[in-house]
């Protein structure tokens, strides 16, 4: 069934707190998505209409689906995702009848967020549409905005969809009163790092040298995933050395392996 393309969490574990160098984006997602959920009352006492959907963009790995999945837990809100490359290239010919599932699922559960991930896979401005994939592709797009013109700003459900490529979205997804309202998740900056660092090394056993400030010094570039990359190979190294506690030189070890990486990777795009 379509069911296997959709996670479905009654209520995610993830916790504003986990989170690391956002405070900005989640002040921001707590007023136009947790509020109206919460508080219908004070938008229509007010008179003013809250955004159906949000769009958060970014590089991969440095927080959206985890914003988005704390939102919806701190909301008391569904979880249901869906990735947009799967759902085109999983289903062919169904992604406008699984699409409207979804949100016939969604109204179903609410108080519910919808989280889109590779929103670009189903949304990308098309030049011109000439094979059958492509026009299906364009099908499924139309069903997701007419799913989005269907309900009122009020009602119990919100969109929130995730892309690393904003520049390539057909505009008519972000028109007034679809996904109008655009928050930008970037790689985290210095402070940033320290609180990713800090967040994932709360429960490590950790030397007294351990300097958070040349951590964040010296992974300038890197993603909240690379950066807990670095933190379990930390572990590890550990580990291998069978001891108990994590040094700063088993993080410096670390930094140097996951950069290796990142440029292996680099290379390999090309
Ligand atoms: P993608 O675009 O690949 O979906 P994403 O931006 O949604 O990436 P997440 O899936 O939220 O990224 O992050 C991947 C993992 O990296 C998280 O589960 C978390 O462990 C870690 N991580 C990423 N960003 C942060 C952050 N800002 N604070 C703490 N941990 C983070």
């Amino acid at each position: 069934t379509y069911v296997q393309l959709m996670e479905v969490i009654e209520k995610p574990s993830v916790k504003y707190e986990d989170i690391g160098g956002l405070s900005e984006q989640i002040r921001e997602l707590r007023e136009v998505v947790e509020l109206p959920l919460k508080n219908p009352e004070l938008f229509e006492e007010i008179g003013i209409e809250p955004p159906k959907g949000v769009l958060l963009y970014g590089p991969p790995g440095c927080g959206k689906t985890m914003l988005a999945k704390a939102v919806a837990a701190e909301s008391n809100a569904t979880f249901i995702a869906i990735v947009g490359s799967e759902l085109v290239q999983k289903f062919i010919g169904e992604g406008a009848r699984i699409v409207r599932e979804l949100f016939e699922l969604a109204r179903k559960k609410a108080p519910s967020i919808v989280f889109i991930d590779e929103l670009d896979a189903i949304a990308a401005k098309r030049i011109d549409i000439g094979t059958s994939g492509e026009r299906e592709v364009q099908r499924t797009l139309m069903q997701l905005l007419a799913e989005i013109d269907g309900f009122r700003p009020l009602d119990k459900v919100k969109i929130i969809a995730a892309t690393n490529r904003i520049d390539i979205l057909d505009p008519a997804i972000l028109r007034p009163g679809r996904l109008d309202r655009i928050i930008e998740v970037p790689l985290p900056d210095f402070n940033g790092r320290i609180e990713i660092f800090r967040i994932h090394t709360r429960r490590m056993k950790l030397a007294e040298n351990i300097d958070f400030q040349e951590l964040a010094r010296m992974t300038n570039g890197f993603t909240g995933a690379e950066i807990k990359a670095v933190v379990t190979e930390a572990g590890y190294n550990a580990i291998r050395d069978n001891r108990r506690q994590v040094t700063m030189n088993d993080f410096l070890k670390a930094i140097e392996k996951v950069r290796s990486k990142k440029k292996l990777r680099r290379v390999e795009e090309y």
